[in-house]
């Protein structure tokens, strides 16, 4: 059998999948043969074909480092369900599983062996290795080897052996994280300094991205959720765990399935509460950053930030989580000028280098600019990963649908910036306000502020419309809030072309209300959402059928419903109903094992709900 054959025959039996996407048919091939590589693929794009196919046509145990212990547990379960010899060794198996699992892999009885990185840079661990035969490494998340990246794991920085002790042995690292910062380090340390990198796009297509101005978070988002997203299953971050228990409160006594989920909670009550989210249908799990990673759930249909992230590349790794599937899925945030305060507050607060604040000074500026663009944001996103959006409107991001009103801003940016500047630049926002609306408060009095040529000049709008204005010569860099100096405003280099006339100032109006109208209207006419395969009313109910028999069938097995069939599976079938196994083995994600386990009573759910004539 030529390999062109051997890689589709295993495609289709093992995966039930007939085609490759993107990169992945060179990316397999690549590492069938040896070759070590890195892999940049986004959230959903199928990195996990590109190791577990190569694991199964090379001699020997594919093994797979991960960093979390759910993930590995349902990847597995998955395998397993289709007919792989896969298993995890990690803390979680008693002394018994752990050794039986050790024996499979020396006897050679194992295709795929996860492995969480600290078990595995135990020196017995990587004895045990050594007298194995081992098919490749993949490193998943290869990002956590990054310590400027945002899931930093210290365990991660000693797979540089793996290079050392196993020269011969290909390494595939995998990440939906692409920084041009974070891919170097990666090819340090785990020595790809002339391996292929495959970098694939990173737009996320179905997800719409949407900012808004913070009112009040949770009002904001309990409309959000009750308008577009009724009994879906969604992630909601927030920064401090008192605010994670509040939100879920909220949310609860709105009658919506919350679950808070952060490191304080009890270890048993996180493990149960991510067991629901995982295997129920339509639970919301509102978290810090701790959750999330390693989140293997297809259908999380949004992902809402009530605080904002540390950079793009967390905001786009969590915003990531939604809508792996493919199906239309939305990332909200709910942003404010206090957030950019309060991040910039955690920087200079904590212990770290100079250098390392500086980035993460850098970061925070850039999160800040798309959360401030009035052009694409699709756009903007991935121009930071250094890709080129190939249009100006993506026609799925807030912008896009419903373009902002844009207005010249030199004088009203001029104002602001000379009356920071006439006050000293030692002040915060409220008082700057008030001097420039004209409020003769104890303070602009104690400071002589209301003889200055600058009091009351900026009648024109009011304060909460100054604090948007505000905001966006933040974003431009024009303006500096000095954490320190508990949000003391100052004047920044480029400020000065602007105050010259130099220098252009675009300005959003806020219009934010009729903007969110417009976008209502246009989901509930169904106009956003991508084309979806058509389904008739006698699908509807064959979907339906199909996914009682899949939540009954999961629980029966233990293991979460997307590990029996996926949610894009039982799309394929009750669109195609099929009449014959023959026909369902067609179906993507059926294969081999899937038709024999399930085949006969799948047919007899489909057969129980022909369309009648
Ligand atoms: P990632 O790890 O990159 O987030 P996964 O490997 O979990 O993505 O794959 C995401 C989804 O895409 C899964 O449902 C998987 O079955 C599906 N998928 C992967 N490769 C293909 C393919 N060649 N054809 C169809 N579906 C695929
Ligand atoms: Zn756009």
């Amino acid at each position: 059998m030529s390999e062109t054959d051997r890689l589709h025959s295993t495609l289709s039996s093992v995966f039930g999948l007939t085609a490759f996407r993107g990169a992945q048919d060179a990316i397999i091939r690549h590492v069938t043969d040896g070759g070590n590589c890195l892999v940049l693929m986004p959230t959903g794009g199928g990195k996990s074909l590109c190791y577990q196919l190569p694991a199964l046509l090379r001699d020997g145990c594919g093994i797979v480092v991960s960093p979390l212990i759910a993930l590995m547990r349902d990847q597995v379960a998955g395998l397993v369900e289709a007919g792989v010899n896969a298993a995890v060794l990690n803390s979680t198996l008693s002394y018994q599983e752990a050794s039986e699992v050790e024996r499979r892999l020396i006897a050679g009885d194992l295709d795929l062996l996860y492995v969480a990185p600290e078990r595995l840079l135990n020196p017995r661990c990587l004895s045990l290795l050594e007298q194995a035969r081992i098919a490749l490494f993949a490193i998943d998340e290869a990002h956590c080897v990054s310590q400027w990246g945002h899931d930093f794991r210290p365990e991660y920085i000693g797979l540089s052996v793996l290079a050392e002790r196993f020269p011969d042995v290909p390494r595939v690292a995998l990440t939906a994280t692409a920084d041009a910062l974070t891919r170097q380090e990666i090819v340090e340390r785990l020595s790809l300094d002339h391996a292929p990198q495959f970098v694939s796009s990173f737009d996320r297509p179905n997800i719409r991205y949407e900012i808004v101005d913070k009112k009040n978070a949770v009002g904001q988002l309990k409309t959000f959720i009750a308008e577009r997203h009724a009994g879906d299953a969604g992630i909601i971050y927030c920064l401090s765990r008192a605010k994670v228990e509040d939100v879920a409160r909220a949310l609860q006594d709105a009658g919506i399935a919350a679950l808070p989920y952060h490191a304080g909670l009890d270890a048993g009550v996180r493990a149960r509460h991510q067991d629901r989210f995982i295997n129920e249908d339509g639970v919301v799990i509102v978290a810090t950053v701790a959750f999330g990673m390693g989140i293997d759930k297809p259908d999380v249909r949004y992902v809402a930030h009530l605080d904002l992230p540390k950079s793009i590349e967390a905001y786009y790794q969590e915003t990531g989580r939604a809508g792996r599937d493919g199906k239309p899925s939305a990332a909200w945030m709910a942003y404010g000028l206090q957030d950019i305060v309060q991040q910039r507050r955690m920087i200079d607060d904590s212990d770290a280098s100079d250098s390392f604040k500086r980035v993460s000074a850098q970061k925070l500026d850039a999160l800040v600019g798309l959360a401030e663009t009035v052009n694409c944001r699709r756009a903007r996103l991935l121009s930071y990963f250094g890709e080129t959006f190939a249009s100006e409107n993506c026609g799925n991001c807030d912008n896009c649908l419903t373009p902002p009103r844009v207005r010249d801003g030199k004088i009203l940016a001029q104002k602001l910036l000379s009356c920071v500047y006439r006050t000293g630049q030692r002040f915060g926002a409220m008082h700057v306000f008030d001097v420039l609306v004209g409020r003769l408060t104890e303070k602009v009095q104690q400071f002589g502020h209301d003889k200055l040529s600058v009091f009351g000049i900026g009648r024109e709008l009011n304060e909460k419309q100054w604090r948007v204005v505000l905001r966006q010569l933040i974003a431009m860099g024009h303006l500096h809030a000095d954490s320190e100096a508990y949000g003391a405003l100052r004047l920044t280099e480029s400020a000065r072309g602007v105050l010259r006339g130099e220098t252009e100032v675009r300005l959003r109006e806020e219009a934010e209300g009729a903007r969110n109208r417009t976008i209502r209207a246009k989901s509930r006419r169904g106009e956003l959402a991508p084309a979806s395969p058509g389904q008739s009313k006698t699908d509807a109910v064959l979907y339906t059928a199909l996914k009682a028999w899949r939540t009954e069938t999961a629980k029966k097995r233990g293991v979460p419903a997307y590990v029996v069939l996926h949610d894009s599976t039982i799309d394929g079938i009750a669109a195609a109903r099929p009449a014959t196994l023959t026909e369902l083995r067609g179906v993507a994600g059926i294969g081999d094992r899937k038709l024999e386990h399930y085949g006969t009573e799948l047919m007899e759910v489909i057969n129980a709900h022909r369309a009648e004539p």
